[in-house]
């Protein structure tokens, strides 16, 4: 995989910020987008623009093939069937949709929901809401060392347990769950399987079937394509399901008093959905694939080594993540410095970092810290990338140290 040629086919990385290079660490947060994805946009808007799915006139006939043929795509990118895979706005839509549409119907009083230490609010939130409204009670398995304690998992676990919510990959650590044992040991419980993918999906091969997940929850702008998500669910499980939204486009027959849902995924997709965004990220899946998923993740190891590495020449400085077996995103603090000041300081050089508490706030109480900086890479990401990093942090230290 040649850095030097990925680079070009993302127009924003020509950038100059203060006049300095880009250097783009935040894709965690969101990803760049590249050429082929900005240009499947604009073609939809350009020359096939129209509703979807209530029209025989040609304009909407493209349209809807557009869309379903990005859902086609998409499901073969993670070994879904087509009608496994439904378009929501994010990984929080994904993840309020299951909590309003599976665990609201499905968790009784005296139930309980295990997750992890290591969340993002949107697997947390709306487990929280459903116990409350329920009765039930949310348990999280602890973190030892940036990795989960799995004994602590496993004494968790119980007959109680009706839900297991588990990210497969930290937004904050890097950490990799192994979710295929997770998976495993939360059905030999007898409770359902969610993973949150958001930031596994970006950067490895994931396949939702090998895991075994009833529901798999990623967002497509982290992994090189628009503002959309997806929800996989088994059909099995779907097909027993309420859904979420209800209006145009999700029923098969209405009449004054009652209404007949359509089949999935379709149920679940109430009104006009995300149609230049759907195409978008077909064309993303289509841009990971040509590198290969094993590239992907292979560059992301080297870049993510080399990268800890340098950062041990930094004084001061505490990492919190696992040294292997862990995702790229780096997480960090410069002493007692905030990591806001760090941000502020690292953009003077071009250097687009996070600071905070990254929308895990029982994780940073685990860590017993108020917030971190994290720098996170991607397939455009490079040694020089990294080398101005470094340089950055050490001007960083001068300034704000003490
Ligand atoms: N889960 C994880 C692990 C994340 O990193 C994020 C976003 O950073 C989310 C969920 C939420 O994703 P979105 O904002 O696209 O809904």
């Amino acid at each position: 995989m040649k850095t030097e040629n990925i680079r070009k086919d993302f127009p924003i990385l020509i950038r100059k910020i203060n006049g300095k290079r880009l250097v783009y660490l935040d894709s965690a947060a969101t990803s760049q987008k590249p050429i082929s994805v900005i240009n499947a946009v604009k073609d939809f808007y350009e020359n096939h623009n129209s509703n979807i799915h209530r029209s025989v006139y040609k304009l909407a006939e493209e349209a809807t093939e557009i869309y379903e043929n990005a859902r086609r795509t998409v499901a073969e990118f993670i070994g879904a069937k087509t009608e496994e895979i439904i378009f929501v706005r994010n990984t929080t839509e994904a993840l309020n949709l299951l909590a309003y549409a599976w665990a609201m119907r499905n968790i009784q009083k005296g139930d309980e929901v295990l997750i992890t230490e290591m969340e993002h609010h949107s697997n947390i939130l709306p487990w929280q809401m459903v116990c409350k409204a329920k009765g039930a009670r949310l348990v999280y398995a602890n973190i030892r060392n940036f990795v989960l304690d799995m004994k602590d998992f496993k004494n968790k676990l119980t007959k109680r347990t009706k839900l297991v919510s588990v990210t497969h990959s930290s937004n904050v650590l890097g950490t990799i769950n192994d979710v295929k044992a997770i998976g495993r040991l939360a059905h030999d419980a007898g409770a359902v399987f969610v993973v949150d993918g958001a930031q596994a999906v970006p950067h490895m091969k994931v396949d939702v079937k090998d895991i075994d997940a009833d529901f798999y929850a990623f967002s497509g702008h982290k992994m090189l394509g628009p503002h959309i998500g997806v929800l996989y669910g088994k059909k099995h499980i779907l097909d027993k399901m309420e859904p979420f939204l209800r209006g145009g486009s999700m029923i098969k027959d209405v009449t004054q008093q009652d209404a007949v849902w359509n089949d999935v995924p379709w149920k679940f997709e109430a009104g006009t959905p995300m149609i230049a965004e759907a195409a978008g990220l077909g064309e993303a899946v289509k841009y990971l694939n040509a590198l290969g998923m094993d590239n992907v993740r292979k560059h992301e190891i080297q870049l993510t080594e080399y990268c800890l590495k340098r950062m041990k020449e930094v004084a001061g400085i505490d990492v919190y993540g696992p040294e292997s077996g862990r995702g790229g995103v780096i997480s960090f603090n410069l002493g007692k410095v905030h990591p806001h000041d760090v941000s502020a300081i690292l953009d003077n050089d071009g250097v687009c970092i996070r600071g905070g508490h990254h929308c895990a706030k029982p994780l940073m109480h685990a860590l017993g810290v108020d917030a971190v900086s994290r720098a996170s890479v991607y397939i455009y990401s490079d040694r020089d990338d990294i080398d101005v990093f470094i340089k950055a942090l050490g001007k960083a230290n001068e300034k704000l140290g003490d």
